[in-house]
């Protein structure tokens, strides 16, 4: 049940069409937010649908000192007939569950969090940009709950909030897709044994930033991490997870455990496999990786992630060395896959579409 006042703080239609014209990522946002409240005692309630704006939060709210929070991140498309489809959101909400589950968080039921999601997308479906082939734009979605309860006491908190706010984005390569140069990172690690590394929560960027940042200073655009045990497994890179396409077409992407459960990276699964390809999910060494290309035996690295969907990985970068891979088209064809069916130019065979 949601309630709605919705009324003021609309973007004119000139400024909507500026900012739809060049959204950049992560800068403008629609004119409203959902917000949903939980309490042990009332479970999740005063659901409302308000005008985008600042909330105010007591200086002793937990989640400003503990952390216990989680996050999504999805899009929503607009069809070349004018109608607007999210992708898979059922698995973003059931992504949500796990991480918040590990996060000590309420759970919000499935139902619950794509409801949401359609209530703000409906309310600001002008926010949802006309794309074109070339011009992979969008409305991001994201949902993010987040303890609210003010108090200073290590556990789990007994207010949360949940919201989702939605901002438009840009394509991600704005000259056609690019390859992207990989630093290796071997003095920190993203996620250990028994940690939460596979939940989306705030602390694992917050961990990524500095390795980011050495990224950043040796020339590269993301950071890979390695396992945290032995520092010898590929896990994945800040923000995106990782596909290996060998020579005899088997394609290589690192187990699940302490990485995230990309969507991405589970529907390349489903996609690779109808394409013909065998796909592994396995530990995959980092030796692995630099023998592998400069033998022959990998001939593509692709990064994806709901951003970017499919990048390829052109250079890997660590201190002391480097080596190039080279660009095939398996990535690229995967890609267009996905896109076609996101953006409605080819049938959602998978019934990925809502
Ligand atoms: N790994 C990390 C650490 C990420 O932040 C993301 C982006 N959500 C991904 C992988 C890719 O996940 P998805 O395909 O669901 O966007």
């Amino acid at each position: 049940d949601i309630h709605t006042s919705l009324s003021a703080h609309k973007a004119s239609d000139e400024r909507l069409a500026e900012i739809l014209d060049d959204p950049g990522f992560g800068v403008h946002f629609t004119d409203h937010m959902f917000t949903v409240e939980w309490t042990p005692d009332n479970g999740w309630h005063e659901a409302r649908i308000e005008p985008y704006g600042p909330i105010s939060l007591d200086p002793a709210t937990a989640v400003l000192h503990y952390a216990q929070e989680t996050f999504e991140g999805m899009k929503a498309y607009r069809h070349p007939d004018g109608s607007v489809w999210s992708f898979r959101p059922e698995a973003n909400a059931a992504r949500m569950a796990r991480s918040s589950h590990r996060l000590a968080l309420p759970v919000l039921p499935e139902e619950d969090f794509v409801q949401a999601a359609d209530a703000l997308v409906s309310t600001d479906a002008r926010w949802v940009p006309t794309a074109s082939e070339g011009s992979e734009k969008s409305l991001y979605l994201r949902p993010f709950m987040f303890a609210s309860e003010a108090f200073l006491g290590v556990r789990p908190s007994q207010h949360v909030t949940f919201m989702v706010i939605a901002s438009p984005a840009g394509a991600y390569f704005k000259g056609g897709v690019k390859p992207v140069r990989i630093w290796l990172t071997e003095e920190y690690t993203r996620a250990g044994r028994g940690g939460m590394g596979a939940a989306k929560t705030g602390g694992n960027y917050a961990s990524s930033l500095v390795a980011q940042q050495e990224a950043y200073d040796h020339g590269c655009d993301q950071v890979v991490f390695l396992d945290a045990a032995e520092g010898k497994y590929v896990e994945e890179l800040g923000g995106m997870n990782l596909y290996f396409v060998h020579a005899d077409g088997h394609i290589v992407t690192p187990a699940l455990g302490t990485i995230l459960e990309g969507i991405t990276r589970a529907s390349i699964i489903e996609i690779a496999g109808k394409l013909g390809h065998q796909v592994e999910e396995r530990q995959f060494s980092i030796d692995e990786w630099k023998s592998g290309v400069e033998s022959g035996d990998i001939v593509e690295v692709f990064a994806c992630g709901t951003a970017a969907v499919v990048t390829p990985v052109g250079e890997l970068v660590w201190d002391g060395g480097s080596v190039t891979s080279p660009a095939g088209d398996v990535g690229a064809t995967i890609r267009k896959s996905l896109v076609d069916i996101q953006f409605g130019r080819a049938d959602d065979t998978f019934g990925w579409l809502h």
